[in-house]
């Protein structure tokens, strides 16, 4: 049963569109079962459940017989969201006849819901003639089956209306998370993960003679390559080890495979995207088979596919035209792809992948570009070249938008435009409330462009400066006098205000390309201090480098992330007590900074206080302390929803770290992202958070927000919140408060919707 289900899943999975991955369902369980009918009932925006696909019904039934919500045996399934086993169908009070389908002569049904994130999708059925309930065995493999196809089904429904063969441009929306807040209009450009066979963007070919003679001359490379490695290792080799570059040699050969990339090409797609098309169906048809030394065989053809699109992808890389308003889309974007597209060309990011709390979501709010995350259901390697809208505001974007909704986005361009315009005037004017109580506002930075942006909207310090930005920038270790220039560079640029360093963050989502840390549960393992602990060399000369670079200055911070014990914090300021009185010794004129704990594991909340006592400051790090709460990955888009920065649990523990840390007479800061968010930050102040730190670009807003209020008023908002029980309603609450206020409009534009 397994291997059967394993085998449907894989041809479901390589279907070209819904209707095939209907058929395949149908024909494929109907013979697995041995049943007489097998068919598929999909929902339609009207709650209706349409016949979609059947092997064994009248054919002329598809499309026309539906059922409504609770109506008939399919409604029934459907709202009842559970399995209907029947030996006897007709006697059922709900049976419903359909003459189109010719279902009468079948007694025997089951059905069981489709149901994907809670939403009944649709129903599968099989029916059979004999008058015998189907076996406990059946009705179990039907529900398994279900389930694993629900996702597969979702997402062939969802990526339906973009087509390509015809390269018609449909308007398409797809959902995600919002990643950076803002709009974008502009060109897709596919970064795609070179030599991943399955992320070949689809590009149109102009010029079809010339793709197959660069498709023959890449083949004629991998060719050669094996020979020469076939060569190299003859001695290494036994005569069977060997035959395998002869089996290589024999599928490149082999003309069948090669029309039919050539077939592929002549219809206008690129050589790089036929292959992996051919490819791809070949591997398919080598998983599915019985036989285990066949079914071996799709390793071989996926590793030689990846040669020869090594060679293919190649110069397209080379090659690669960014042109004006690119944006960026990928399966999991990472910092690296974005510092390849020119800073000037680059208006927006979109991710398959990840979350709004994924790294790369932090750095395009810190340069201000706006992004959706998480967009699962795109069909990301078929939109290269065409033109799509980013709602970064509500996690969105339309795909070949028409000219109303480019208009609708345009509107809000401008409306942006002018909001921005408004928040200059807000510069120099201190944050502080109605009622006059000050509030530090400060920025997280990374990169040297936050600098420069971060000036230009009066930061008054550096809450978080991320040390890894610059090693995740690099292909080795930077070495201690570099890493002095680049933090000479910071702390210089905002003297005499405080910039608090974080020593290296390393681990969790942020690798560095260098130095690979391979781990089942990257987030609960080797990360920030625990890796530098681990390492006191790495540790050492970042602490030195960052003294050093202080020099004449004295305005440097010290931080140390995901601290989770008393000891982490004794042995991290023992090793920067070390390096503060070696520099002495070689004679740097400096000042020992002041050293701070970053609280985001929820043990450093309930040691609050024992932490506090040994820190000079506190720094609230709410993303790491949100995912750790209540135990949802910060980059996983399928539980995204459930990431609540303002859940109960979330907001009791910032209370509790403020009022432990003002107990031992220590400040607190936050720069988490929660700090940028206007309506959040309302609480954060009532709650007595001395700084809030966070990404340029939500200062203004944040700026103009508490300057829109009473302290008063925040504390009776915060009071209100507190009782509440669920993150719902302390959203709502918060909404409710905000539009009283009259500030909602700040927070994103009206007409976006
Ligand atoms: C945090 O966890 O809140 C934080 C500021 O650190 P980072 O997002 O870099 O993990
Ligand atoms: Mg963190």
């Amino acid at each position: 049963m397994l291997n059967s289900l394993r085998s449907i899943v894989q041809e479901v999975n390589a279907a070209a569109d819904l209707h095939d991955a209907l058929n395949i369902i149908v024909r494929r369980v109907k013979e697995t079962m041995k049943t007489q009918v097998c068919s598929v009932y999909l929902r339609d925006g009207k709650d209706c459940f349409t016949l979609m696909a059947s092997d064994g019904l009248n054919p002329s039934a598809i499309g026309l017989v539906g059922m409504a919500y609770g109506e008939g045996l399919v409604g029934r399934v459907a709202s009842r969201e559970e399995a209907l086993n029947l030996d006897d169908a007709e006697l059922h009070p709900d049976y419903q006849y359909f003459s189109e389908t010719g279902e009468e002569r079948y007694a025997a049904f089951l059905g069981v819901p489709i149901i994907h994130h809670r939403h009944v999708l649709g129903v599968l059925v099989v029916q059979q003639a004999d008058r015998r309930r189907f076996d406990e065995g059946d009705e179990a493999f039907l529900i398994t089956m279900s389930a694993q196809l629900s996702g597969v089904i979702a997402h062939a429904k969802a990526t339906g209306g973009i087509t390509i063969a015809d390269n018609k441009a449909t308007e398409a929306r797809f959902t995600g998370a919002p990643g950076a807040q803002g709009v974008a209009i502009g060109t897709v450009v596919v970064s795609a993960e070179s030599v991943d066979l399955y992320a070949v963007p689809y590009q149109i070919c102009t010029d079809a003679e010339a793709e197959i003679e660069f498709f023959h001359q890449s083949l004629t490379s991998v060719r050669n390559d094996i020979k020469a490695l076939g060569e190299t290792l003859k001695s290494r080799l036994n005569r069977e080890e060997r035959a395998l570059f002869d089996a290589y040699l024999s599928m490149l050969n082999d003309a069948s495979l090669g029309s039919e990339v050539v077939a592929r090409i002549r219809k206008g797609s690129i050589a790089a995207y036929a292959w992996s098309e051919v490819i791809g169906e070949h591997v398919n048809n080598f998983s599915a088979m019985t036989d285990d030394y066949l079914r071996e065989r799709a390793a071989d053809v996926r590793d030689l596919g990846r040669r020869v699109l090594s060679y293919l992808q190649e110069s397209t890389q080379k090659t690669r035209i960014y042109p004006d308003n690119t944006i960026l889309v990928g399966e999991e974007l990472t910092a690296t792809m974005l510092g390849e597209v020119p800073k000037d060309k680059l208006v927006g990011l979109v991710s398959v992948r990840g979350s709004s709390n994924s790294h790369v979501a932090i750095l395009a709010r810190a340069m201000d570009i706006p992004t959706v995350m998480g967009v699962v259901d795109l069909p990301y390697i078929r939109l290269d070249g065409r033109t799509m809208i980013v709602d970064g505001y509500h996690g969105s974007v339309v795909s070949d938008p028409g000219s109303e909704v480019t208009k609708q986005y345009q509107v809000i361009v401008k409306e942006e435009k002018e909001l921005i315009k408004g928040f200059e005037a807000l510069k120099d004017l201190p944050c502080e409330t109605r009622d006059n109580y000050r509030v530090s506002l400060w920025v997280n930075t990374g990169l040297m462009a936050d600098v420069v942006r971060s000036l230009e909207r009066g930061a008054e310090g550096v809450g978080l400066y991320r040390t890894e930005v610059p090693f995740m920038l690099r292909d080795r270790f930077p070495s201690e006098s570099e890493q002095q220039a680049i933090y000479r560079e910071q702390l210089e640029a905002f003297a005499p205000n405080t910039v608090t360093m974080r020593t290296l963050d390393i681990g969790g989502d942020k690798a560095l390309p260098y130095f690979p840390i391979e781990e089942d549960n990257p987030f609960l393992g080797w990360r920030g201090v625990r890796i530098t602990l681990d390492h006191p060399e790495i540790f050492l000369a970042q602490v030195r480098a960052m003294m050093k670079a202080s020099e004449g200055l004295d305005n440097l911070r010290i931080m140390l992330p995901m601290i989770a014990s008393v000891p982490e914090l004794e042995q991290s300021k023992a090793l920067i007590v070390r390096a503060y009185n070696e520099l002495v010794e070689e004679g740097y004129k400096i000042v020992l900074p002041p050293i701070g704990v970053m609280v985001e594991v929820p043990a450093a909340v309930y040691q609050a206080r024992e932490l506090a006592a040994r820190a000079d400051f506190m720094s609230v790090g709410s993303n790491d302390l949100t995912q750790y709460l209540l135990a949802v990955d910060r980059n996983n888009a399928r539980v995204a929803d459930l990431y609540q920065p303002c859940h109960p649990a979330v907001l009791r523990a910032l209370q509790q770290i403020v009022h432990d840390a003002h107990a031992e007479g220590v400040s607190v800061s936050i720069c988490g992202e929660l700090a940028g968010d206007p309506a959040a930050a309302l609480l954060l102040v009532a709650m007595g958070y001395d700084v809030l730190s966070m990404s340029a670009t939500n200062l203004p807003k944040v700026k103009s927000v508490i300057r829109g209020i009473e302290l008063v008023q925040a504390e009776k908002l915060l009071a209100e919140v507190m009782v509440l029980p669920d993150a719902d309603e302390i959203n709502r609450c918060i909404d409710r408060y905000l539009k009283e206020a009259g500030i909602t409009r700040l927070l994103r534009p009206s007409t976006a919707q």
